[in-house]
C-alpha cells in the first residue's frame, strides 16, 4: 500500500468512525444515505451541508432520520438534475441574449430611420418642385424598405428563438422526468418516492383523507438470480413493475424503492381497501408462468410479499415506512406470498 493510500485509508477510517459514533449517539438508523450525509459532514468539506446540519442540531437538540433524509435529498439526490438544469439554463440565457441583440439591431435601424426623416426635414423644409418631391419620395421609399427588411429579419430571428426555447423547455421536462425515473423498470425512482410520500403526508394533514403505503418485496429473489442469472432477474423486476403499473390507477404511485423492493403510495385509500389491491397484484404475479424468452425454458413462478400500513395524523415518512416494513417482515416470517396489514399506529 503506498503512503498516499495509507494516509487516505487512515483518514477515511477516522471519519468513518466519527460518522458511526454520530449516528449511534442520535440513534439514527445506519442506512447508506444517513451515513453519506454524516460522512460528508465529518469531512468538513461541504459548507452548505455543515450549516444545514448545525442548524438542525441547534433546533432539534440532535439529529433524526427524517431531517437527514431531507438533507440527503437537498444535497445529493438533485446533483445530476442541477447540472442538467444549469446547462439548459445557460442555453435559455443564450437565446435571450440573441433576442436582445436582435432588438438592439432593430433599435439601431429605427435610429437610422429617424436620421433619414431629419434629413428630409432639413434638406426639404418645404416641397415646391417635382424634383424636390421626387427626392423626398426616394428617401421615404428607402426608409420603408429598410423598415420592412428589418421587421422581416426581426420576426424570423424571434421565431427561431421561440422555437429554440420550446426545444429547451422540452429538454428540461425530459431531464426532470428522467431524474425521477428508475432506468431498469421505468417506474418512479426512490427520489420521487421520497418527495411523493412527503407531499402525500402533507396533504393528509390538510384534507384528512386516508393514505396507505405498501412495501413489496420479491420472495427468494436471490435464489432466482443465482439459479437463472442476473439478466433474467432483471426481466422479473420489469415484470413485477409492469404488473404494479397495470394493477393501479389514478393517483396511486408505484415506485422502485431499491433492489427488488417496490413501494406504492395509495392516496385516498384505507388499509382494508389497500389489502384488496395488494392481494390482486400478489395473485396476478403468482399466477404468471415464467418463460425465459431466449431459450423458452420454463422458470416456474415468482411470488411477492407485501406489507401494508395506513398513515395516521402526524406520521413522519420514516415512521410510516417502518410500520409497512414490519408488516412486510411478518409476511415473510409467516410463509411469504402474503399481504399483512400493520396494526394502527399507537
Ligand atoms: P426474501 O424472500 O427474504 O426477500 O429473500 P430474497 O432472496 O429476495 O432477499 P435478499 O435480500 O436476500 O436478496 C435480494 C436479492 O435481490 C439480492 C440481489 O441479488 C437481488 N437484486 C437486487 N437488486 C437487483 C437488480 O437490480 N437486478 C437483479 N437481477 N437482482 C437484484
Ligand atoms: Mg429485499
Ligand atoms: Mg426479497
Amino acid at each position: 500500500m503506498s503512503a498516499n493510500h495509507k494516509n487516505s485509508f487512515e483518514h477515511s477510517l477516522v471519519i468513518g468512525e466519527k460518522t458511526f459514533s454520530g449516528l449511534i449517539e442520535d440513534t439514527v438508523p445506519v442506512w447508506p444515505q444517513m451515513y453519506e450525509v454524516l460522512y460528508a459532514y465529518e469531512t468538513g468539506e461541504n459548507g452548505a451541508l455543515i450549516e444545514a446540519i448545525n442548524k438542525l442540531k441547534k433546533v432539534n437538540d440532535g439529529l433524526n432520520a427524517d431531517d437527514l433524509q431531507k438533507i440527503h435529498e437537498d444535497h445529493f439526490c438533485n446533483a445530476d438534475m442541477l447540472n442538467v438544469s444549469e446547462d439548459i439554463g445557460t442555453r435559455i440565457s443564450d437565446e435571450i441574449l440573441k433576442i436582445i441583440a436582435a432588438m438592439d439591431t432593430a433599435g439601431q435601424r429605427s435610429d437610422e430611420c429617424d436620421a433619414a426623416l431629419t434629413k428630409i426635414k432639413t434638406k426639404f423644409p418645404s416641397v415646391k418642385t417635382p424634383e424636390q418631391l421626387h427626392g423626398v419620395v426616394e428617401i421615404l421609399s428607402g426608409i420603408t424598405k429598410a423598415i420592412a427588411d428589418n421587421n422581416k429579419s426581426l420576426t424570423s430571428k424571434l421565431q427561431q428563438s421561440s422555437q429554440q426555447i420550446d426545444v429547451l423547455h422540452k429538454d428540461l421536462e425530459q431531464a426532470r422526468n428522467e431524474s425521477n425515473t428508475d432506468a431498469l423498470t421505468g417506474l418512479a425512482n426512490r427520489k420521487k418516492f421520497d418527495s411523493g410520500l412527503r407531499s402525500a403526508l402533507d396533504a393528509l394533514e390538510e384534507d384528512k383523507a386516508p393514505l396507505t403505503l405498501l412495501l413489496v418485496d420479491i420472495d427468494f429473489f436471490k435464489k432466482f438470480n443465482d439459479t437463472y442469472g442476473h439478466q433474467t432477474g432483471d426481466q422479473i423486476l420489469r415484470l413485477v413493475a409492469h404488473t404494479l403499473r397495470k394493477g393501479l390507477k389514478g393517483r396511486d404511485l408505484p415506485t422502485r424503492y431499491g433492489g427488488e423492493e417496490f413501494a406504492i403510495i395509495l392516496p385516498g385509500t384505507t388499509s382494508d381497501n389497500a389489502l384488496i389491491v395488494a392481494d390482486q397484484i400478489r395473485e396476478t404475479i403468482a399466477a404468471k408462468e415464467l418463460i425465459k424468452r431466449s431459450t423458452g425454458e420454463n422458470l416456474g413462478h415468482v411470488t411477492i410479499s407485501i406489507g401494508i400500513a395506513q398513515a395516521c395524523e402526524g406520521d413522519s415518512p420514516s415512521r410510516l415506512i417502518e410500520r409497512s416494513d414490519k408488516a412486510l417482515y411478518e409476511a415473510k416470517d409467516t410463509g411469504r406470498n402474503r399481504c399483512v396489514i400493520a396494526p394502527a399506529a399507537s
